[in-house]
């Protein structure tokens, strides 16, 4: 049997064209071995109705123009050529008229344009930028090409290198739009506010993580033994490293967003926190509580910015630390086994202390714990002893961000940056993990990252694309590549 799909026009006032073949479909009589519709075959009709729709359309739009707007005289055709037009369903070939110019306007000096071409500017649909630039933030570039030329008909419509510049140059452009933001409010003065803690915003935390990149290949793949040691003295460019921060706020009545980017790429940390809290709804007489470790980075950004109030040591760290010296109390060589319990519930107890805001106590009590020890011998070298000086250290040093853990925790407000952690793991991990042994620029991951941060909090759609391609533009290289 056979099934033969057809296609007819049909004009607004009821005309119709002649049907027309788009496909036909063969399957064997009496055999379910073949049953249904193959991917290739939909993939072809789905081509096929896409082609013969957009040059419907382009037949009727220049129908419609082909006249001077001035006089109402039909333009004189010169020739045909064609456009590339892309789209999800097929890379498609339009046939696009020069027409002259009407002698009305142009007093006798007649020159020729393409009407297509003018209307046209954008060569690639936007719902195809927008899955390029979805697919490519989840997946390396080379497997979001072949993902999307699998299921849909692009076998010539995009390829590898078109996909990575495409999201290069919409990292470049929502990180732009950041910026233009950033700056639009960066001579507001917030300070005559009476300030109150934002009602929406139940949570932001921040966090970073430290990627270490190969940068080139060919060093990898050195052969001979005088280029691997010329490579090894030239130790600085076998890897670098990129220091990525990641932010989540939670909502009250919303779902969670994302932010992030590459340090050494943004001006100024406390500007993009402020940029980040204002889009997601913080007003200007709002502030909000940031939890994160005590990493420099963090406590400058908090200081600085004109939204946040300020900050809480991440309890997460704090009980970390704590349990990597408790472990060490267990694997000491220096205490007793009949000692353990009692060396162990002391630290317990500083603990608890740390839990109800009373870091200096807790400090105490842990020196107390380790000059008792240290009058054994070989303490001083051994990991329990590292373990409670980097513990009382961190809590001594960052006294001043405690809270009462406990008391917040009873009223349920937020104590950990774990959130931020699963953000940094989200935006980081998957896609730029070191086993995929992606040669990142700084800038290439922080553009990277902006895409991921907008697919993720699902602000990649084509009416987001569109959009953005409003945005002024830094350069003209910038505007030509998202064009
Ligand atoms: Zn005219």
């Amino acid at each position: 049997m056979k099934l033969i799909i057809e296609a007819r026009f049909e004009d607004s006032d009821g005309g119709f064209a002649p049907p027309i073949i788009v496909g036909e479909i063969v399957r064997r009589d009496g055999s379910l071995a073949d049953l249904g519709l193959k991917l290739a075959e939909g993939q072809d009709l789905l081509g096929q109705v896409q082609s013969r729709l957009v040059s419907q359309q382009a037949l009727r739009w220049l129908e419609e123009n082909s006249r001077c707007r001035r006089c109402g005289q039909a333009l004189a055709h010169k020739d045909t050529r064609s456009i590339v037009v892309r789209s999800v369903f097929g890379k498609l070939a339009v046939p696009s008229p020069r027409w002259w110019t009407c002698q009305c306007c142009t007093h006798g000096r007649r020159q020729t344009f393409s009407p297509l071409s003018k209307v046209l500017t954008r060569r690639t649909t936007l719902e195809l930028e927008c899955l390029q630039a979805k697919w490519a933030a989840h997946l390396p570039y080379r497997q979001a090409n072949s993902l999307l030329k699998e299921v849909l008909p692009l076998n010539q419509g995009i390829s590898f290198g078109t996909t990575r510049r495409r999201i290069q140059a919409v990292g470049q452009r929502l990180d732009h739009l950041v910026q233009h933001d950033i700056a639009q409010h960066r001579n507001r003065d917030n300070t005559g506010h009476e300030s109150r803690e934002s009602k929406d915003v139940a949570c932001v935390a921040v966090d970073s993580a430290w990627l270490t990149l190969y940068v080139s290949p060919k060093i990898r793949l050195a052969q001979h033994a005088e280029e691997q040691l010329h490579c090894m003295r030239m130790k600085q460019v076998w890897s670098h490293h990129v220091n990525i921060v990641a932010g989540r706020a939670t909502f009250a009545s919303r779902p969670a967003r994302l932010y992030g980017y590459v340090h050494k790429e943004v001006a100024s940390a406390a500007d993009r926190l402020d940029q980040f809290l204002r889009a997601g709804g913080v007003q200007p007489d709002e502030r909000v509580t940031v939890i994160s470790d005590d990493a420099g980075e963090f406590v400058k950004a908090v200081q600085g910015s004109a939204l946040a109030r300020g900050r809480i040591l991440d309890w997460f760290h704090i009980a970390m630390k704590f349990k990597a010296a408790e472990n060490s109390v267990w694997g000491s060589k220096h205490v007793e086994p009949h000692e353990r319990d009692r060396v162990r519930d002391w630290l317990r107890r500083a603990q608890w202390l740390v839990w109800h805001g009373k870091g200096r106590q807790a400090v105490a009590r842990i020196k107390d714990i380790d000059e008792e020890l240290l009058a054994r011998p070989e303490h001083e070298d051994s990991t329990l002893w590292w373990n409670l000086r980097r513990l009382y250290f961190y809590i001594d040093n960052n006294e001043s961000t405690l809270v009462n853990y406990g008391a917040r925790y009873r009223k349920g407000l937020p104590i950990s940056s774990s959130i931020a952690e699963s953000a940094v793991n989200l935006l980081v991990s998957h896609r730029m993990a070191k086993k995929q042994q992606m040669r990142w620029t700084n800038e290439g991951a922080h553009h990277l990252v902006q895409v991921r941060v907008a697919a993720l909090n699902g602000e990649l759609t084509p009416k987001h694309l569109a959009a953005l391609s409003k945005v002024p533009c830094a350069n003209a290289s910038q505007a030509r590549q998202v064009a």
